[in-house]
């Protein structure tokens, strides 16, 4: 730069001196001078205005002059508008990697403005929240009418949560609750973070129901044993006959809640069991054996004959405790749920598909269609059935479910009232050991 701008000042000098040798020559050096500088201005007036076109130009790559001061100048604006378009791409670059890290967030974020006009929102919260591309400078209180939501954004610069339904987007419901939060963000904007929250919910209400049900079934059982208990004692002329029937009632009750907590047990640890890599086989004819032996007492009392059958050829690979607990559950419910004289089948088989399949069948009292789907929660009974089996506690056919899916099976019912129900436990046939 200093060498350029001495060449140009020495170059400036040397015409001057030349100019004014001339012009002394003819007599006029003054105004040869004049004519001279008005030249040079001229001109350099005229590369300036080059100068200042191309530097607002977007072509920085036509650099005008490359050599003398005007090179030098126009080399040093050429460098720092390449520092800035590079400095643009990187904030460009990062913008766009922040967008796509949000966009794949797992939770909704929308930039609200003050007043609440949407500034920007990523995928999720157009899913969860139900927001479409022109909804983009609407007023998000106008498309989202909930009073708790309008209220939630009034606290303008509190940092507020509300837990609310999934509004329905385009008659299909993305989330049935959604936990909405609202963050003051920068200066004039805020943040609504939107997460699905049905899980949590659904979880939170099977505690509060779960805690529910198992107070409201104890209490059952413990208020009866209280009311004998109370009887002996105050009843004391009471004969040996009445005590002995008091006692076999409570006998009764205390068995019924340590079913009950042995049964919440079993399920609690099922719960955290993780799938059965067992490779053990389980000798279907010797486990049939087994339960035929333990049941034919209970079916005889009933007068119902009890019947095994099997299809030879195949065994299953299986952990035994846990069929024989799914068996037990399943035939003591088909025995105790069929009037007497009925008839309780089980049978094992494969089927078409290859997999292995045990099937409870009874000719009993049958379920109502409306109470299938729930058979298989904590505590649900049948309301029309209880009278046939009053020591039930609701919970053998969780821990059926619980047990089946633990072998990666599934649990089919089928029943009609008055008819019977049949019993399917499905196997995969991966666990199906061909023995012929
Ligand atoms: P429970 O201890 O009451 O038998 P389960 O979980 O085993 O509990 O069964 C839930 C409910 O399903 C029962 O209360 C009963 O009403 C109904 N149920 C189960 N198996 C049968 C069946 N084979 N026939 C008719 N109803 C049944």
């Amino acid at each position: 730069m200093e060498m350029d701008w001495r060449f140009e000042r020495n170059i400036l000098l040397l015409s001057l001196v030349a100019v004014w040798f001339v012009g002394w020559l003819v007599g006029h050096s003054a105004w040869f001078i004049a004519l001279f500088l008005l030249c040079y201005v001229v001109v350099q007036f005229y590369r300036l205005q080059n100068l200042c076109d191309w530097a607002q130009s977007s072509d920085p790559e036509s650099i005008p002059f490359e050599q003398g001061l005007f090179g030098q100048l126009a080399y040093q604006i050429y460098q720092s508008k390449k520092h800035g378009v590079t400095q643009k791409i990187n904030v460009r670059n990062q913008l766009e990697r922040f967008k796509k890290l949000i966009s794949i967030f797992p939770d909704g974020v929308v930039i609200l403005s003050l007043s609440n006009e949407i500034k920007w929102f990523n995928d999720r919260a157009s899913a969860l929240l139900g927001l479409k591309e022109q909804d983009t400078a609407q007023h998000i209180n106008h498309l989202i009418r909930f009073p708790k939501f309008t209220r939630l954004l009034s606290q303008a610069e509190q940092d507020g949560v509300l837990v609310m339904a999934g509004p329905v987007n385009e008659s299909n419901l993305v989330a049935e609750k959604i936990e909405i939060r609202v963050l003051p963000y920068g200066q004039n904007e805020r943040l609504l973070l939107v997460r699905d929250v049905t899980k949590v919910e659904r979880a939170n209400q099977m505690r509060k129901d779960f805690v529910s049900n198992a107070s409201h079934e104890l209490r059952t059982p413990l208020t009866v044993l209280k009311g004998y208990v109370e009887m002996l004692l105050t009843d004391t002329a009471a004969d040996r006959a009445r005590v002995e029937k008091s006692l076999q009632k409570v006998d009764q009750q205390v068995s019924k809640m340590q079913t009950m907590v042995d049964e919440l047990l079993l399920l609690s640890k099922l719960e955290e069991a993780e799938i059965d890599k067992a490779t053990d086989v389980i000798n279907i004819h010797n486990l049939f054996e087994q339960l035929d032996s333990e049941f034919q007492p209970l079916s005889k009392q009933k007068k119902q004959p009890l019947r095994f059958d099997i299809q030879p050829g195949a065994d299953l690979k299986a952990n035994k405790n846990a069929i024989l607990t799914v068996l037990r559950n399943l035939i003591a419910n088909a025995i105790h749920y069929t009037e007497q004289r009925g008839e309780v089948r089980v049978s094992w088989s494969i089927n078409t598909d290859g997999q292995g399949v045990i099937t409870v069948k009874d000719t009993g009292k049958g379920i109502a269609a409306r109470h299938l789907a729930r058979l298989t929660e904590r505590f649900y009974r049948v309301p029309e059935n209880n009278i046939m089996h009053k020591n039930g506690t609701g919970l053998g056919l969780a821990i059926v479910k619980h047990e089946l899916e633990r072998h990666e099976a599934q649990l089919l019912i089928e029943s009609q009232v008055g008819e019977g129900s049949r019993f399917q436990c499905l196997f995969p046939s991966k666990r199906v050991c061909h023995t012929a």
